[in-house]
């Protein structure tokens, strides 16, 4: 049997590898991470260092990609530059808790769709979780049966994997089921941080912006648009909090914008600054978000811009 070269296949099931992939490497369909194409130069790599939490980064990664692309033909490609990138970025799996939700969200979605209880962990089950490993999910599983949010059978009791687990919501499990699902609608906003009035950035933000990301379902939140006098500092710091994902504008070093941002990273909320190009060419932005992901605009090119944007929001959202 092949061995995934990214999650080793270390749960037992079944990998396939396809060759005739040409100079760039070989196809991988494994049951667990999804469908990916490893390049040669990665597969040289992969005995390097990878840690177990990393290969679980990179798994849920692929798995996540696999399952958002609509065409079997779109495969994700993991390159050596991707595993690089990944190192360097050091990302961490979504905590325990967030686990927890992310097996309530798995079991409600399934029995509201099948209009029966899951009886198995599905081999791709661990990753959608964001969990490092089969039986770290099983435990947090367990855990939620204990306190009764699941109910079914303990799956660290079973013999071996394929027997049945019947897990259902309990009447307690689906209240948050459903609290999450509202909370996640409303975390899809974004907020918008930058200093008011400035004629070029406001025609990019309401002409181009604001349509592309409501057409990719992150609507923007912006200040302007829901001030009320006196207490708009609240406001605003209700709206951080809300927020998905927060967009900063550096262009003018509005230190308005520099502050929410700030907020927005002491909350552990994605950020991404934005800034005009010639800007940030010429004087930088403050060294302290130098390092940070930052999408260049310019006047002439907004829809180069905001492709970038949203490709940015997307992928720190999917990844979270
Ligand atoms: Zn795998």
């Amino acid at each position: 049997m092949t061995q995934c070269p990214v999650c080793q296949s270390r749960d037992g099931f079944p990998c396939k590898k396809w060759g005739g992939m040409g100079a760039d490497g070989y196809r991988y369909d494994c049951d667990v991470c999804g469908s990916f194409i490893f390049t040669r130069s990665a597969a040289a790599s992969q005995y390097l260092d990878f840690t177990l939490p990393f290969r679980a980064v990179l798994s849920r990664r692929i798995r996540l990609q696999t399952d958002s692309l609509g065409s079997q033909d779109d495969i994700p490609v993991v390159t050596t530059y991707d595993i690089e990138n990944l190192i360097e970025e050091a990302p961490s799996l979504p905590s325990p808790a967030q686990q927890a939700s992310g097996i309530i969200r798995f079991v409600g979605d399934y029995v509201i769709k099948a209009a029966e209880p899951l009886r198995q962990f599905p081999p791709e089950f661990h990753p959608l979780v964001g969990a490092v490993d089969r039986r770290s999910a099983e435990k947090i599983a367990s855990e939620l049966i204990e306190r009764g949010v699941l109910i079914g059978i303990d799956a660290s009791d079973l013999q071996h994997q394929y027997q049945s687990i019947e897990l259902d919501l309990t009447l307690a499990g689906w209240e948050i089921y459903e609290a999450e699902k509202r909370g996640v609608t409303k975390a899809k906003t974004g907020f918008i941080a930058l200093k008011f009035g400035d004629a070029t950035l406001d025609g990019l933000l309401d002409q181009h912006v604001k349509p592309k990301l409501q057409e990719i379902g992150h609507p923007l939140i912006d200040l302007r648009d829901v001030s009320r006098a006196g207490i708009i500092d609240n406001i605003m710091r209700a709206h951080i909090q809300d927020a998905a994902f927060i967009i900063a504008d550096l262009t003018h070093d509005n230190p308005g914008a520099y502050w929410e941002a700030g907020y927005a990273e002491g909350l552990g909320k994605p950020v991404i600054y934005i800034c005009e190009k010639s800007k940030f060419d010429d004087r930088q932005t403050h060294f302290d978000t130098n390092h940070c992901t930052t999408v260049m605009w310019t006047k002439n090119e907004p829809d180069e811009f905001v492709e970038k944007l949203a490709a940015t929001i997307r992928r720190s959202l999917d990844y979270q």
